[in-house]
């Protein structure tokens, strides 16, 4: 499945933006920027990795959106595992 160019998570419209150098400016492979909705990810990534960054960042937006930042960062990262996982299973990738 393509990643799309943009998502709505509530009310809000968020952009999504597959960005060159991200990694190597700010350390991260994907941003969820929510005063901004723009979800940024690394231009590099391929694969399982996209699709697990896309997923892990589309999570904090839901995060903030809908439960008002409940989950801390392992908590992101595990749940977004277990749908990388799931939706892996069942033939579902995002990709470019
Ligand atoms: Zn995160």
């Amino acid at each position: 499945m393509k990643i799309p160019k943009t998502i709505k998570v509530g009310g809000f419209t968020y952009q999504i933006e597959i960005v060159e150098g991200l990694w190597r400016e700010t350390g991260n492979w994907g941003e969820c920027i929510h005063p901004l909705s723009l979800i940024k990810l690394d231009a590099s990534m391929v694969g399982q990795e996209l699709s697990y960054c896309f997923l892990h960042e589309v999570l904090h937006a839901i995060d903030m959106v809908f439960t008002n930042r409940v989950l801390d960062e392992s908590c992101v990262s595990g749940i977004s595992q277990g749908f990388h996982q799931v939706f892996g299973d069942m033939g579902i990738i995002f990709e470019r």
